[in-house]
This record gives C-alpha cells, structure tokens and sequence, in this order.
C-alpha cells in the first residue's frame, strides 16, 4: 500500500498532467448543480452538459419541477441513460426540497441524502463542488485508479474508500485531488487500457508493474 507521503505525491503528479482538472458539468445554481449530478449517474458529463440547457431553462428551480409532468421531464432528458427513473428521482427531490427544505439544496451531507435520487457520491460532489464544503467524492474512476495504485485495499468499498483517501490528504486537497483523479482515470489510467509505459507513477504504482511484467503478479 502506498504511504500518505506517496499518496500526496501522486496527486501532486496528476496535478501536473492536468492542470485543469476541474468540475464539468454545466450548472448555475446548488439546484441545477445538483439536478446535473443526478443526471451524470452512468452517463458522460457531456452527454448530461447537452441537454441541460433545455432542461434548465423549462424547470430552473425546484418549484417548476416539482410542478412538471413526468413525460415533460423524461422528454427533455430521454437521451441520458436510465431517463425514467432519472425524472422520478429529479420530480420527487425538487418535491422533498419545497416540503422540508423551503425550497433551498441543504449544505450538509446529511440532508441531502434525505432527498430521494441523493446518494453519498452525489451528495459529496454537491457539497464540493455548488457549496466548496470539503468533501471526496468516490466515482468509478476514483475507485480503479486508487485500487491500481494501492491507495486503498483491493476490496475496499466506496466508503472505505472515501474514508481512507480523506486521512491520506489534508482536506484542503480533498476536492481537488477528486477532480485531479477523474481526469487521470478519464484519460490516462484508462479502465481498459492504461497507459502504463508513458505513466509517471509506474515506479510505485503495482498495478502497472504487473501489467508490463516488471513485478510479479
Ligand atoms: Fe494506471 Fe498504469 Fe499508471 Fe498504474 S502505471 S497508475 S495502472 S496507468
């Protein structure tokens, strides 16, 4: 397992190769920040950034999504993964928010979660990400790029995930060592192909040493 020392280094190096790792989707308030985030479960950022606009623009706030059909909704999202259950989640979370939270995103973790949809990633990347409250939040990327590197046990589970990464950086790190991470796995520690010869953490990272046979498995 790497050290917290190497852990900072490495997020330091991804630093380096993406400089402009930063949050991408689209969004102008907590609420359509939030909404975007529900809609990005399984689907691309940019899929979610194009049909965000109309979205927004039909129902901007909570009022005026509490207040839509489901068709109307599913209409302006059927091109995002998972559409029907996506319009569910979004109606009811924008209904949650006007009965228990006059109508504002709460910033705690805790409450967001009580919005149906909210789960602990998207409340995490919401509360980074609209409110700038510290928070690691563990997507599929985060996930294979800090097993490969031994940043975290093989079998550890999103939690154990996010509860060993948040010891291993200082928390003014947490946010940006997320975003940092999801364009190192988006676009260099690829799922299916690596690119482990060009990779600037091959001297400590197993993973790849075993892929190019320098380590054995
Ligand atoms: Fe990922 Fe390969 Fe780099 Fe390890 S060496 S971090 S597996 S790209």
């Amino acid at each position: 397992m790497l050290s917290k020392k190497q852990t900072q280094q490495a997020v330091e190096i991804m630093g380096k190769m993406f400089p402009n790792a930063q949050p991408s989707l689209d969004a102008r308030t907590p609420f359509q920040y939030m909404i975007s985030v529900m809609l990005s479960a399984q689907a691309t950022d940019i899929s979610v950034n194009k049909v965000t606009p109309k979205l927004f623009r039909d129902f901007p706030d909570p009022q005026a999504m509490a207040a839509a059909s489901k068709t109307a909704l599913q209409a302006d999202i059927h091109s995002i993964g998972l559409y029907r259950n996506k319009a569910k989640h979004m109606k009811a979370a924008s209904q949650a928010l006007l009965d228990d939270f006059n109508g504002v995103v709460p910033s705690t973790r805790a409450k967001l979660m009580q919005l149906p949809g909210v789960g602990r990633k998207t409340a995490d990347v919401v509360l980074a990400d609209a409110f700038g409250i510290p928070a690691f939040a563990v997507d599929t990327h985060v996930t294979r790029v800090t097993k490969r590197l031994r940043m975290v046990p093989q079998k550890a589970t999103v939690l154990e995930i996010e509860q060993r990464m948040m010891k291993l950086l200082p928390e003014d790190l947490w946010v940006t060592a997320h975003h940092r991470m999801i364009y190192f796995g988006r676009y260099h520690c690829l799922a299916r192909a690596p690119k482990c010869e060009q990779c600037p953490l091959l001297s400590i990272c197993a993973d790849g040493q075993q892929r190019l046979g320098l380590k054995n498995k």
